[in-house]
């Protein structure tokens, strides 16, 4: 069945850079699988209907208003996004975005029919004490468990960027606690130091629906191979 594979280019690239990437990217692109790009949000616009499904970065919480450096749901869908990432750790921990706020954007791109991908993911403290089941399950409370068409990013924080993955067995425990957790068939992706020495092997040996690339998405010819070996 077709992945999702998902690059994530994070405050990186500029519009010169993004235009080659794209050229780059297809050049070696192989894969049947779908892939997804969250831009910047400035250039959302710009690289709308090049072929790749778009995706911002955050969203508000807020429909519009007096909310100055901030972009609605509404504005990401004018832009031609599809998708949107919310939760990531680096908007949690920069942001102090909480779980409630995280759950209001959930709510606001589902008003603007934009798919959220929600990250979640555990502190090195955390795994260390073994209570990443725990944590994950907090951090999904507010979300419904008959929602449908759910997407789910697992991205431990100690592993993002640091090159740092997990045993490929408690990979497979966080998608089995988080799939747990809901009625309906969702999908659960993994992200966190992916590369493509280390993708078959996260997808092969765990029953992951696709994953999210932070760091190696930037070069579009290794972006290109871990799709093709998700
Ligand atoms: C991310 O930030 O979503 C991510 C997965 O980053 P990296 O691949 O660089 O660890």
């Amino acid at each position: 069945m077709s992945k999702l594979v998902i690059a994530n280019f994070k405050m990186n690239g500029s519009k010169d850079f993004i235009e080659s990437w794209i050229k780059d990217f297809f050049a070696e692109q192989e894969s049947a699988n779908s892939i997804i790009v969250a831009l910047p949000s400035p250039y959302l616009l710009t690289f709308n209907n090049r072929g790749l499904a778009l995706s911002g970065q955050n969203v508000s919480n807020e429909d519009s208003g007096a909310f100055t450096s901030q972009l609605s749901a509404e504005m990401l869908k004018d832009c031609g996004a599809k998708y949107c990432l919310i939760g990531h750790s680096e908007a949690r921990q920069f942001l102090t975005e909480t779980n409630e706020i995280i759950k209001q954007k959930f709510d606001q791109l589902k008003k603007e029919s934009l798919q959220p991908i929600l990250c979640i993911g555990e502190p090195l403290k955390i795994k260390e004490a073994s209570k990443t089941t725990d944590y994950l399950t907090e951090q999904l409370d507010l979300i419904d468990s008959d929602q449908e068409n759910l997407i789910i990013a697992y991205e431990p924080i100690w592993s993002i960027g640091t090159g740092l993955i997990p045993e490929i067995n408690d990979i497979q425990l966080a998608i089995d606690s988080i799939r747990s957790k809901f009625h309906k068939p969702i999908k659960v992706l993994y992200g966190g130091s992916v590369n493509s020495s280390n993708a078959s092997s996260i997808s092969d040996k765990t029953d992951i629906d696709g994953l999210l690339v932070g760091g190696a998405s930037l070069n579009p010819k290794e972006f290109a191979k871990i799709a093709q070996l998700c």
